[in-house]
C-alpha cells in the first residue's frame, strides 16, 4: 500500500536549495495531520553527506542514491533513478521545488508512471480524501485553481517562497536508506561533460528575498547598472522584463514571467515595467510590490502595494541613497 510523502531535496555545489527546506517543513506539518511520514531524497554524488542537514526539518527517512552516473543532473537518468525507486517504495506523493530542475523532471516523471500533477502551487493543504489539495496559478496568473490529484503518487511542483523554513530540531532522528542508481541505458540519451558556473554575489533570482526588476523604461544597460546597484543596497537580486532582455541589457536567465522564472521574495521593486500579464505570472506573489513608473495608468500599478509615479532615473538613485542611510 502507498505510504508516505516524498520531498526530492534539489542541491546546488553541495548547498541544499531553500524551496526544498520549505517543501520539507510544510511535507511535516500536512503529514503530521495525515498520520504519514516524511521521506527526503537526495540524489547525486557525494550527497549523503546532505542527509543530516536535511533531517532537522522533518524528515523520518532520508533515502539516498549516491552515485558517480549522476554527479550532474540530466533529465534521462534522474527520470530512471526516481521511476525505479517509485515503483519500489509507492509513496503517497512525491513534491518538487517549481525550478528548472522540478519544472523538467515532474512532468517526466508523471508520463513515466502514468499519473496526474500539478505544477507551479503557492499553497498545500492536507484533505482527508485525496491528501493533499493544491493552489495553482490559472491563465497567466489571473486566477488560482484549488487541485486535487486522483492518481498515486501525487507529484507537484511547489513555486519557492510559498512556505516558511520551519525551526530545524537537531534532536531529531531519521533512517537513511541507501540504494543503488539503477539507470536504464535507454534513459542515459545525454551526458552533462562540464558545467561552467557564472559567478555572482548576489543571491539566486528565485530564492532572493529582494528583487529588483527592470523592464523597457531601463532604456539600455547603464540603466541596469543603476538597478544593480540599488540590488547591492539592498542585498537583492536583478531581474528583468522579456522586453528588457530581448533587447539585449541583460541575459535571458533573469527573466521574470510566464516564459522566464517565477518568483516571490519579500521585496520586489519594478522599475520601468509595465505589468504586462506574462511579467505578473511570475511575480505576482511577491509579498510587497513596489513599482516605480513614469506612466500613471501602467498596469504595473494595480498590482503594486506601494507605487511611485516618476522617472527611474531620478527616483532609483534617491532611494539608493536613503536605502545606504539605513543599511549603514
Ligand atoms: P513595456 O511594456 O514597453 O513597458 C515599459 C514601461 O516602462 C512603460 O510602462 C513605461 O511607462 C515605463 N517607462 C519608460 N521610461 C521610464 C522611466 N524613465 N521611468 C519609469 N518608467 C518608465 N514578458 C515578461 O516580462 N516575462 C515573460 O516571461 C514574458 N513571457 C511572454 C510570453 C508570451 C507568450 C508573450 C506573448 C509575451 C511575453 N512577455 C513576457 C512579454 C509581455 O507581453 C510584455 O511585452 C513585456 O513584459 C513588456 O516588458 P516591459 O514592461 O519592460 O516593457
Amino acid at each position: 500500500m502507498a505510504k508516505g510523502i516524498w520531498v526530492y531535496i534539489e542541491q546546488s555545489n553541495m548547498k541544499i536549495r531553500k524551496a526544498s527546506l520549505e517543501i520539507m517543513s510544510k511535507a511535516r506539518e500536512v503529514a503530521d495531520q495525515a498520520g504519514e511520514e516524511v521521506v527526503a531524497v537526495l540524489i547525486g554524488q557525494g550527497v549523503e553527506a546532505l542527509a543530516n542537514t536535511v533531517i532537522p526539518y522533518g524528515a523520518n527517512k532520508v533515502i539516498v542514491v549516491d552515485d558517480a552516473q549522476l554527479v550532474n543532473y540530466t533529465t534521462g537518468s534522474y527520470t530512471s533513478v526516481l521511476n525505479k525507486l517509485i515503483r519500489d517504495h509507492e509513496p503517497k506523493a512525491l513534491l518538487l521545488g517549481h525550478s528548472a530542475l522540478g519544472r523538467d523532471l515532474a512532468p517526466r516523471l508523471a508520463q513515466r508512471l502514468g499519473v496526474g500533477m500539478v505544477e507551479d502551487c503557492t499553497a498545500m493543504e492536507y484533505d482527508p480524501t485525496t491528501l493533499l489539495t493544491f493552489n495553482h496559478s490559472i491563465y497567466t496568473g489571473r486566477a488560482f485553481a484549488q487541485v486535487k490529484v486522483i492518481t498515486t503518487p501525487i507529484i507537484a511542483t511547489i513555486r519557492p517562497n510559498s512556505f516558511a523554513v520551519s525551526e530545524p530540531d537537531a534532536t531529531r532522528q531519521a533512517e537513511v536508506i541507501k540504494e543503488s542508481a539503477q539507470i536504464d541505458a535507454d534513459d542515459l540519451r545525454a551526458i552533462v561533460k562540464d558545467i561552467v558556473i557564472a559567478s555572482s554575489k548576489r543571491p539566486d533570482l528565485v530564492e532572493a528575498n529582494v528583487i529588483v526588476a527592470g523592464g523597457r523604461g531601463a532604456k539600455n544597460v547603464e540603466g541596469f547598472t543603476l538597478l544593480e546597484e540599488l540590488a547591492d543596497v539592498v542585498g537583492g537580486a536583478v531581474g528583468a522584463s522579456r522586453a528588457a532582455v530581448d533587447a539585449g541589457w541583460i541575459d535571458i536567465k533573469y527573466q521574470i514571467g510566464q516564459t522566464g522564472n517565477t518568483v516571490a521574495p519579500t521585496l520586489y521593486i519594478a522599475c520601468g515595467i509595465s505589468g504586462a500579464i506574462q511579467h505578473l505570472a511570475g511575480m505576482n506573489s511577491s509579498q510587497v510590490i513596489v513599482a516605480i513608473n513614469k506612466d500613471p495608468e501602467a498596469n504595473i500599478f494595480k498590482a503594486a502595494d506601494y507605487g511611485i509615479v516618476g522617472d527611474m532615473f531620478q527616483v532609483v538613485p534617491l532611494l539608493n541613497e536613503e536605502f545606504k542611510k539605513i543599511v549603514n
